[in-house]
């Protein structure tokens, strides 16, 4: 009888999981673990790695996996410790003979994976996260261009638009008899994860459905760089971090809606963005660790923040109207829009002199949406440490606020409340 463990990572469904259809074609039993792992504790700069909003995102997303499991007689266990130890033990304590799981290429994530192996587990990993199928890629990741544009016309020059998403698994093998001890539920936080997003798989779905329906994908292009409301941007980033849905599946229902509806700029653009997420996949093949320097891809030394100001711009009291009231907003709702983190952050780099990364590690504390490739290539990217071709960018908050909040009424908005 072979007995195997899946560890769901960031990827938080039965749809469209090829790591996980492969565990349950290949065992008797299988044992669904999440793991919450304590290195989502305080940060060096105090406050907490992972905020409210994003604890409750995944604590929905979890409930919302366990019902799917459950329907088909299966079940999530959640432990919390060090990942590796975790897994370690449940290895022995259920006899399974691997774990299966998505490959996440970021250096903590790595690690992980390298205690394992050095401890003796057998590991399955998977790479299942992009909207592209690596192998399909016309160069090697590890020669990709560094630059974007050029990345994309290869990508467009060989036709490339999305990998085909998987089924739901036929069947899930039965739980092992004796379930290991030390299963915790942590009690359900009180914040509810964003004022109008739910997480889970369900709601990703649901949420998609009524995107396309309702032919939103028609105006994205005009309106993406809007401040206010749900409609301007898709709103698919939270459940794409979390992996309750994948960019393929987007991508291809994003191709069914251009076969039924004519494809326009809108529906290029919303395919354009989620190429922007891949990229930052692929460039982690091509630089691993070297992107987490501080001085990224540069040899440029980096000034630690001033903590002073550094308090001033996280709490949104720095006195510039525009990037107050988007800090707050980030803060109270735990999302913000493209625009305004493009503003925020560069403000804060090259207005404020901060240091780069106590800005990524605010953002990755409080983004309901927080991915670490996305967040550490788009962070690197303002600040001119990444693979930019200009070399930085600093954005004219003057200029931001004429051309965007020319009212007052998204300052208004968030100053107010
Ligand atoms: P839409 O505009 O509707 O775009 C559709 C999808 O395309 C998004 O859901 C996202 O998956 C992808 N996408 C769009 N823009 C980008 C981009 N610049 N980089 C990578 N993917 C993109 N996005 C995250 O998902 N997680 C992060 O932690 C994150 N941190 C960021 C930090 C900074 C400093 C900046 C400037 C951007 C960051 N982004 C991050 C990218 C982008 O702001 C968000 O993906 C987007 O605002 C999410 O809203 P949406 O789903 O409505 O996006």
């Amino acid at each position: 009888m072979r007995t195997l463990i899946y560890w769901f990572r960031n990827d938080l469904r039965l749809a469209d999981n090829p790591a996980f259809t492969q565990a349950c074609l290949n065992a008797d039993h299988l044992l669904p673990v999440y793991v919450h792992d304590s290195k989502e504790q305080e940060t060096v700069y105090g406050f907490e790695r992972q905020g409210p909003h994003r604890q409750a995102f995944l604590r929905e997303s979890l409930d919302d996996l366990r019902s799917q499991l459950r329907a088909q007689g299966s079940d999530l266990l959640e432990f919390s410790g060090k990942s590796a130890q975790v897994l370690l033990r449940l290895l022995k304590d259920t006899s399974a003979q691997a774990i299966y799981c998505e490959q996440i290429e970021a250096p903590e994530e790595i690690e992980q994976v390298r205690i394992l192996q050095q401890q003796g587990a057998d590991v399955k990993e998977y790479w299942q996260s992009s909207m592209l199928d690596p192998q399909s890629l016309p160069f090697e990741l590890e020669k990709m261009p560094d630059v974007f544009t050029a990345f994309r016309q290869e990508v467009e020059k060989a036709q490339l638009k999305f990998a085909q998403p998987i089924n739901v698994p036929k069947k899930i093998p039965s739980l092992p008899a004796a379930l290991p001890p030390g299963s915790t539920l942590p009690s359900r936080t009180q914040a509810v994860s964003h004022p109008y997003l739910l997480g889970g798989a369900s709601h990703a779905r649901a949420h998609l459905k009524q995107y396309l329906e309702r032919r939103l994908p028609d105006s994205y292009k005009e309106t993406r760089n809007q401040l206010i409301g749900m409609d301007y941007s898709s709103k698919f980033s939270a459940w794409l971090a979390l992996g309750c849905i994948t960019a393929r599946d987007i991508a291809a229902q994003l191709n069914e809606y251009e076969n039924c509806h004519g494809a326009n700029d809108g529906t290029y653009w919303l395919w354009f963005e989620l190429l922007w997420r891949d990229y930052f996949r692929f460039i982690h093949f091509k630089y691993g660790q070297k992107l987490y320097r501080a001085s990224g891809l540069t040899g440029v030394p980096v000034k630690p923040s001033y903590a002073p100001s550094f308090e001033q711009w996280r709490t949104g009291n720095t006195g510039t109207e525009l990037v107050d009231a988007g800090m707050r907003e980030l803060h109270q709702s735990g999302y913000l829009s493209n625009r305004m983190r493009q503003i925020v952050a560069s403000y804060w780099i090259y207005d404020m002199k901060g240091d780069w990364r106590a800005g990524a590690a605010w953002f990755e504390s409080q983004l309901i949406d927080y991915d670490v490739y996305s967040n550490q290539g788009n962070w690197l990217y303002i600040a001119g440490r990444g693979t930019d071709p200009r070399g930085g960018r600093p954005f004219n908050v003057a200029k931001q606020t004429q051309d965007h909040d020319p009212k007052e009424i998204y300052r208004k908005l968030w100053l107010s409340s």
